[in-house]
């Protein structure tokens, strides 16, 4: 039996999960919170993950740790072992993503001493969409200063993005280089991926994971330009703006509530103000649907996934409506049935599956790890 650690460590979090490779049955998961807060057991990191490893119990032969790290830039394309100068690397990269791979630094050092004879990998979030091509990838800016400051799209939720197209072409039982897929991961956090046999060709989120669909306190796309409107008009400064555009935006913006399901328990209970947040919403994912449409020139799937995608029955069938004569219907019976699996919500005969299939990052980081490391 391979079993790898999978840790996913936030700014005062560790969120981990023992898998064991060869069922990709999770052995055992938790989540470690509000560390270096007064009161928590947890003053550090380091302390955190000893409480993590503690709690997996005797008996246990960890092959790998596998550390989700959010951005690769261009110098990460793949799983990589991490060595000292891998930790250098991802830290160079922290200006592109100051909110997460600091965070994911201190769990892997955390790892490191806490298991300094177990190989360690990084799996970026970013790897997936490697293969985006300069179109794809490209802002029409100053080449010069885009090149100076890497400023370019990377897109992230690629783990979940490769591991969830690849789940469909085997749902469908189709190549995976034939297949054209659209996935929604819509969580939190949301993008939409293009993915052309088994390659990513565009992705919603850009430079950040600020861009693309409105999420639930992030923006997503908006005019680049009201951003030194409201410098200069409201005074705000560019701190300010990080804040308002990552954390207060999105649902929490429009309704003052961030998660998915109180806003929806708000509109069912006749609350305008969310019906009109949730509009914006889906017209958001309808305007990638049809832009991926049209990059791919041909679809087999469409997939959501991630809290919200695999949850939502109201959510799907809403933001499909009317799609009919682009091949894309949803079956009402199939949507609303409760199931946890991989399924079709379409019905039989569409040209386009709508497929649900539940994510499974800590899996896919686990196979990627013991990629990495060879075994
Ligand atoms: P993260 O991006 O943090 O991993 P998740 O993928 O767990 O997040 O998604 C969290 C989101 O999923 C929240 O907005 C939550 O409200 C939403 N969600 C979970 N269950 C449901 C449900 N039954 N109906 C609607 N939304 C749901």
């Amino acid at each position: 039996m391979t079993e790898v650690f999978v840790v996913n460590s936030g700014s005062s979090s560790i969120k981990y999960q023992l898998v064991n490779v060869e069922t990709g049955e999770p052995q055992v998961s938790g989540l470690i919170e509000r560390i270096g807060e007064p009161g928590s057991k947890a003053k550090d990191h380091a302390a955190g993950m000893t409480i993590a490893l503690d709690r997996l119990g005797d008996g246990h032969d960890i092959a790998a740790v596998g550390h989700r790290v959010v951005h690769g830039g261009t110098v990460f394309t793949e799983a990589t072992v991490i060595t000292d100068r891998v930790q250098k690397q991802i830290e160079e990269l922290s200006p592109l993503a100051p909110l997460h791979n600091p965070a994911n630094l201190v769990g892997i050092r955390a790892a490191i001493a806490a298991l300094p004879d177990v190989p360690q990998v990084a799996v970026f979030d970013t790897a997936f969409h490697k293969t985006l091509r300069p179109e794809a990838y490209t802002y029409a800016i100053d080449v010069k200063v885009a090149a100076r400051h890497g400023v370019r799209r990377y897109g992230f939720h690629g783990t979940s993005h490769k591991y969830v197209s690849e789940r469909a072409a085997a749902f469908l039982g189709r190549p995976l280089e034939e297949t054209k897929t659209i996935v929604l991961h819509l969580g939190n956090g949301a993008s939409a991926c293009a993915v052309d046999g088994g390659e990513s060709i565009d992705t919603s989120m850009g430079m950040t994971p600020l861009a693309g669909l409105v999420m639930g306190t992030r923006s997503g796309d908006l005019d680049p330009a009201i951003l030194s409107y409201l410098h200069r008009e409201a005074g705000l400064g560019f701190d300010q703006l990080d804040d308002l555009l990552n954390h207060n935006s999105g649902l929490l913006g429009l309704t003052g509530e961030g998660d998915m399901r109180d806003v929806q328990d708000a509109a069912s209970t006749g609350d305008e103000t969310a019906e009109a947040a949730l509009a914006v919403y889906r017209h958001s994912i309808r305007h990638y649907i049809g832009a991926y449409l049209a990059q791919l020139g041909r679809l087999d799937a469409l997939v959501f996934t991630a809290g919200v995608g695999e949850n939502s029955v109201a959510l799907r069938a809403q933001s499909l409506a009317g799609l009919e004569g682009l091949g894309i219907s949803v079956d009402s019976a199939r949507n609303s049935a409760q199931s946890k699996s991989e399924r079709y919500i379409s019905p039989d005969g569409s040209p386009v599956a709508v497929l649900v299939i539940p994510t499974n990052e800590e899996l896919e980081i686990a196979r990627q790890t013991v990629a990495a490391i060879g075994a």
